[in-house]
């Protein structure tokens, strides 16, 4: 134990030293820590114990780190030792090379705040030269920690030796291998190799395999984390360059079809004008407005918007129909609200700053009006008249969602059909001689969607529906609701 450390984790730290490692560094200086045997028996009691004597001179960056010997190897106490120590409010750091007992892993992991996670070589045959360990074993290690439930920082940390990896082209491979968990890496450590460790080696009669090599040289190794760290942020900045262009592009071909009001849309400017959300605009400001909306024209089927696009535009719907829906785990699409003429979608991610959660596909052709963030806030947000009909519409939205909740949590068919016809009543229905006509943009797989059943039992349901006289058929795209009281009855 050492209840002072300053280097091993962030802020002032108590360390444990655990005993015992798979590994066999060539430049180890605890050599007295590899095997399991040796050492001071303690439970996690006594951590904690121990941790809250030394909680003062932590202050508010530091806690406790586990080092070794290879902490992940002890992995039963290390899992308890750590639970204590989280409950109790401490920051914990678990120095590791990667290569533990993983069936400790998934409880172990998510009970770390930092990580110091050693690099030891950068490929197969170094690595195994230099800790006689398998590379490939490492890297799943990396590959797997955040489905492991690790959620903390990284350190990243190599011990240089000079003749070895003193060189820019390891550390840009050092920089690679680090590629699975780069948004986790908070800094890049290289320590030079010394041999202070030496003399253990003598007194334990274990040959020392470094035998000659000088100790690595400060300022070189300095220098090239230096180096490590700007290769590092400059390979993270170039993807995320590419990225957004990745963005840029899929934006684009969602606006493809767009364009900017003409003079001549004399009729199109009038109808924007009369638009219930807009409406409360002064002329004045919107000018203003029309010069920086732009009209997308969607085809059946098309994109308006996918899951994680950057929430820019708010879209009001001029023409047509368009279905707000996500893909749940199990690959079912799930339908929560159909838009059609004058509604808007998108407001309150522009709001929050963030990306889309749901995906919007056209149902029909349809025209949709974008408007940048800027416009919204500025001229949308600012008008009290626009402001009434977005919370309108918002509270609408949620009554709306929690009877989906109360209408796929029940188990009775009919009243999700009953449920479904009635929405479908609310948003498109249209009251003619013969009762109330639903024009459907959905197939039946779709209206299964949007109700939490499958396409059979819609199906079926219709069929029943049909024969008791509530509702007529007309081909697959036409339903007429006859008795609305039936339908209420069903879910009211
Ligand atoms: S991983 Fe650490 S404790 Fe294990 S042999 Fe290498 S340097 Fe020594």
């Amino acid at each position: 134990m050492e209840s002072m450390g300053l280097v091993d984790g962030p802020g002032n730290r108590t360390l444990f030293f655990l005993q015992g490692c798979p590994l066999r560094c060539a430049y180890c200086h605890n050599p007295d820590a590899i095997t399991t045997s040796g050492g001071k028996e303690i439970t996690p009691e006594d951590i904690l114990k121990t941790a809250r004597r030394y909680r003062t001179y932590h202050g508010e960056e530091g806690g406790i780190t586990f080092s070794g010997g290879e902490p992940l190897l002890q992995g039963e106490f290390l899992y308890e030792a750590l639970e204590k120590l989280k409950n109790d409010g401490f920051n914990t750091c678990v120095d590791t090379s990667g290569i533990g007992n993983p069936k400790y892993y998934s409880k172990i992991m998510p009970l770390i705040d930092v990580m110091l996670l050693d690099v030891k070589a950068f490929d197969e045959e170094s690595f195994k030269d230099i800790c006689r360990g398998d590379l490939s074993v490492y890297l799943k290690f990396i590959r797997d920690l955040e489905k492991y439930g690790f959620q903390g920082m990284i350190w990243a940390r190599h011990v240089m030796v000079p003749g070895l990896t003193d060189n820019k082209e390891s550390m840009e491979k050092f920089v690679e291998i680090l590629e699975p968990v780069k948004n986790r890496v908070e800094r890049i450590e290289i320590l030079p190799y010394h041999t202070a460790g030496v003399k253990k080696y003598e007194e334990l009669k274990i040959p020392y395999r470094l035998e000659g090599v000088e100790p690595m040289d400060k300022d070189k190794a300095k220098e090239l984390e230096i180096y490590t760290n700007k290769y590092f942020t400059e390979s993270l900045h170039k993807e995320r360059v590419e990225e957004a262009k990745k963005k840029q592009k899929k934006a684009k071909n969602i606006l493809q079809n767009e364009r900017d009001l003409k003079e001549k849309d004399k009729a199109l400017i009038e109808e924007i004008k009369s638009l219930p959300l807009l409406k409360g605009i002064s002329s004045e400001k919107m000018e203003e407005v029309l010069k920086e909306i732009h009209i997308i024209k969607k085809n059946t089927n098309d994109y308006v918007f996918q899951t994680d696009d950057e929430a820019s535009y708010m879209y009001l719907i001029l023409k047509g129909q368009v279905k707000i829906f996500y893909n749940t785990i199990d690959g079912k699409e799930q339908i929560f609200y159909i838009y059609r003429d004058q509604d808007f979608v998108g407001g309150l991610n522009l709001l929050e700053h963030e990306s889309y959660l749901y995906n919007g596909q056209a149902l029909t052709d349809c025209e949709i009006i974008s408007i940048p963030r800027e416009v919204f806030e500025e001229y949308i947000l600012t008008n009290p008249e626009s402001l009434k009909i977005i919370l309108k519409m918002s509270f609408e939205r949620i009554r709306w969602a929690e009877d989906l909740i109360q209408r796929l949590s029940t188990s009775n068919a009919s009243m999700k059909t009953a449920g479904l016809l009635l929405r479908l009543k609310n948003s498109i229905g249209v009251e003619t001689e013969e009762g109330i006509k639903l024009e459907l943009s959905l197939n039946r797989e779709e209206l299964g969607n949007y109700s939490g059943l499958t396409r059979e039992t819609v199906t079926r349901k219709l069929g029943e529906f049909k024969e008791l006289g509530y509702i007529d058929l007309i081909g697959n795209k036409i339903i007429l609701i006859k008795d609305l009281e039936a339908l209420e009855d069903f879910v009211f």
